[in-house]
């Protein structure tokens, strides 16, 4: 192979790789807000995000039985968030639901009955899709935004999701406050990983959520005197 021919061809290999460093490092997002979690965009975030200081609190799998304690904790700290429910919880909790919109937050799409989409074969995910879509027109919403249960997404469930255009909207940090760590662990790991742009995981529903009420009443103050504003996600 002559000399020219190999600069060509680790040219050729280096380029692609270039183009995905500079694409990953030129959106809207400061690159160092992110650094060491994955991004939870999936499309362009709203053009500022990640530079105010400002994170992202969402709620999965209610309304359940401690919406109600977080909406009021919310409500004191002067926070909106957007909780993730499931479409069938909607219409258990429609009341609920519509208070949740009421005092400003958004509620948006968890799936039907909270199926994994990559598991589950066309129709099956169009209808958990759909039928979550006119659970939350019922209650009022008309957020366009999605999060795939469990966070599991491939090629074949965002083209189905850009079709119907969804938004698939992931996390950054995850408090794991599902496995009842203990309230104090859950406040911890909310204050010490947040970072300004965060989306952060927690969960009003799918079981007991006492610990995470408990941590909210704690880690709220303690962001808030660090200067942190609450917010929906940009977009949804
Ligand atoms: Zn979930």
């Amino acid at each position: 192979m002559s000399a020219p021919r190999v600069a060509r061809t680790v040219r050729n290999r280096l380029l692609p790789l270039i183009a995905a460093v500079v694409a990953a490092t030129s959106g809207c997002h400061a690159a160092a807000s992110w650094a060491g979690s994955p991004s939870p965009w999936d499309d362009h975030p709203a053009q500022g995000a990640g530079h105010a200081k400002e994170i992202y609190l969402t709620f999965d799998d209610g309304p359940g039985t401690e919406t109600g304690q977080i909406l009021d904790i919310l409500r004191e700290n002067n926070a909106k968030a957007v909780f993730f429910a499931i479409g069938q919880n909607l219409d258990a909790h429609h009341d609920l639901a519509r208070r949740v919109i009421n005092e400003g937050h958004v509620v948006a799409s968890h799936t039907w009955s909270h199926q994994n989409l990559t598991r589950v074969d066309a129709g099956q995910g169009d209808a958990e899709i759909d039928r979550a879509g006119e659970a939350l027109r019922r209650v009022g919403s008309t957020s366009r935004c999605l999060r795939p249960p469990e966070g599991a997404t491939n090629d074949a469930v965002k083209a189905r999701l850009r079709a119907k255009g969804l938004r698939p909207v992931l996390w950054n940090v995850d408090t794991e406050d599902w496995k009842r760590p203990g309230a104090d662990v859950i406040a911890d790991r909310l204050v010490s990983r947040v970072r300004p742009g965060m989306v952060v995981l927690l969960h009003d529903g799918g079981g007991d959520r006492s610990q995470t009420v408990q941590a909210l009443r704690t880690a709220l103050p303690a962001l808030a005197a660090q200067g942190y504003a609450f917010r929906a996600v940009p977009g949804c």
